[in-house]
């Protein structure tokens, strides 16, 4: 029986170059109208009983080719566990090996957070009490941004993520997210609830998330590039949710990102940015302290170059909320490898990781802002 190979479903992306022997050669696919790649996402069927060595021979042209040593594969045989596998990289080719012992096996940059999932998770949160849900605009392929408030409190919480549909683990962090604020039995929520409102976007690029992308929406545009200037022809997706942040105002905010090359969980800030005083970056600065402080999953040593007095990037959300409404406003970057720090050899970072990473974001905000 021959192998198959296919990733013709949602979050799929990949292209058979070669199949000889054991040995698949592979490309990934470039974002539709960019030349943005590095997510994919396939399943092996026929394979059952073999050692297979998988060449992604375009792997030294990917956005982030330098964040490929170090990284290595996930596999699944179930869609639920995501185990990380023998993986390499030299001479512009990632290679992992897995012996497959089922009848299907999927691979994947990361766990994957398919739109059917998201779809599954509105409906979920939607239903509790309290929670609100709107419509507030649709993505150029004419899907839904979904959007849910909850709370009743005089301060303004903003949470969205993957603006960068290829970083999953960015809404494996909103599931946790809302199921912590959603749960009845928990003390913390229920206490957030009343001091804070929470604006929640799960997921900014349903369209990209669908197709398979790393990094853009269906017009191959970096969402987190059009803050100083989004527009319903290249970015609704952008457009509609800042133009509801008009609306309410920002206090606090976090975009939620992944990072291919850091093995540690960060956040970025607003260096840089006009309206920059000593007293608004000495809040970030505090609440990256009290993360790291109250979790070995959090750290503020490894982190992203910071920008030069009024240098900062406005196209940048942080940037650009953080300017726009003086809020508190951070970018989380979360590893595809793992947080080395508090490293699990088996899984890597992962999506349970990923959730309780919010749970103790949300503890960290009830400390903080008292
Ligand atoms: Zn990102």
């Amino acid at each position: 029986m021959s192998i198959s190979i296919n990733a013709a479903f949602d979050s799929g992306n990949i292209r058979v170059v070669a199949c000889q022997g054991d040995v698949i050669d592979l490309e990934i696919v470039a974002d539709h109208l960019s030349d943005f790649y590095q997510w994919f996402h396939f399943r092996v069927a026929g394979a059952r009983g073999r050692t297979l060595t998988f060449r992604i021979i375009n792997a030294g042209g990917a956005a982030y080719a330098f964040g490929w040593p170090g990284y290595r594969a996930r596999m699944s045989t179930d869609r639920h566990a995501w185990r990380q596998v023998d993986t390499g990289y030299a001479d512009g080719v990632l290679t992992f090996t897995a012996t497959i012992d089922s009848e299907l096996a999927w691979f994947a940059y990361f766990a994957p957070y398919t739109l059917e999932r998201h779809d599954d998770l509105v409906a979920r949160i939607a239903a509790k009490p309290g929670v609100a849900h709107r419509e507030l605009g649709q993505s150029l392929d004419g899907r839904a941004i979904d959007y849910l408030t909850l709370g009743s409190g005089p301060r303004q919480v903003w949470a969205y993520a993957r603006q960068h549909p290829g970083e999953s683990m960015c809404e494996w962090f909103m599931e946790g997210l809302l199921e912590r604020l959603t749960d009845p039995g928990d003390a913390i929520p229920a206490d957030l609830l009343a001091r804070f409102t929470f604006h929640c976007v799960p997921n900014m690029n349903p369209d990209g998330s669908y197709r398979g992308h790393l990094r853009t929406n269906a017009a191959g545009v970096n969402l987190n590039r059009e803050w100083h200037a989004p527009t319903a022809e290249r970015s609704p997706e952008v457009l509609c949710v800042r133009n509801r942040m008009d609306e309410t105002g920002v206090d606090i905010a976090i975009d939620v990102h992944g990072d291919e090359a850091i093995p540690a969980n960060f956040i970025a800030g607003y260096e840089g940015i006009p309206n920059w005083t000593d007293e608004h970056g000495a809040r970030f600065t505090a609440f990256g302290a009290a993360w790291a402080a109250a979790t070995p999953d959090f750290q503020t040593k490894l982190g992203y170059p910071v920008a030069a007095a009024g240098r900062a990037n406005l196209a940048m959300s942080t940037n650009q909320v953080a300017n726009r409404f003086g809020a508190l406003a951070m970018t989380l970057e979360m590893p595809f490898k793992d947080h080395d720090d508090n490293a699990d050899p088996e899984f890597g970072w992962s999506p349970e990781r990923s959730k309780r990473l919010a749970h103790g974001w949300l503890e960290v905000l009830a400390a903080f802002e008292r």
